[in-house]
């Protein structure tokens, strides 16, 4: 039997684009910013054809202001205050991800989670991930290529779809 004898490089093909806040929001302009949103929120629904119910739009402008992806016990930690029941929030994250709203991931540790993908984020839709498995914490990471360390992939893997899954400690945990 051959045996597989190659390693992975994991090679960043662009930088990571941070979503950076370096002013501090007047009420006003947090209002518009919420207002925006949620008429945007509300125009994905629409365009799925689906109602746009209070607890659709909290749930995903939740996911909005996240930008990342959050679990489900995440969500109901935001919509902390008695609205929305855990039930009803796991259909809804599972209706959106059915029809392509949002993406579902599970990240190895058995926990999913939900990220949307709208155009205020400039990321593809297939990033990789980071999970601290310190804190839990999850970053989105730019776009990685997988190549065998000495050239390239063997004949069997090319055309295979990767998905890469990072794991270790963030920053924080790390010197903790
Ligand atoms: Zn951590
Ligand atoms: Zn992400």
């Amino acid at each position: 039997m051959e045996s597989w004898n190659f390693l992975w490089a994991i090679v960043p093909v662009a930088p990571l684009p941070h979503r950076v806040l370096d002013f501090a929001p007047s009420e006003d302009t947090l209002a518009t910013h919420m207002h925006e949103v949620r008429s945007e929120v509300r125009a994905l629904l629409h365009a799925q054809g689906m109602r746009a119910t209070a607890a659709r739009i909290a749930v995903l402008v939740t996911l909005h202001e996240q930008a990342g992806p959050m679990s489900h016990e995440q969500v109901m930690e935001v919509l902390s205050e008695g609205h929305y029941d855990k039930a009803s929030v796991w259909r809804i994250l599972a209706d959106l991800a059915d029809c392509g709203v949002l993406s579902r991931m599970d990240l190895g540790d058995r926990i999913w989670r939900y990220e949307l993908l709208d155009a205020c984020r400039a990321i593809t839709d297939d990033h990789p991930h980071f999970l601290c498995e310190g804190c839990g914490g999850v970053s989105c990471l730019p776009p990685l290529e997988v190549r065998a360390r000495d050239g390239a992939l063997p004949a069997a893997l090319q055309g295979a779809n990767f998905r890469v899954c990072v794991m270790g400690h963030c920053a924080t945990c790390a010197s903790a």
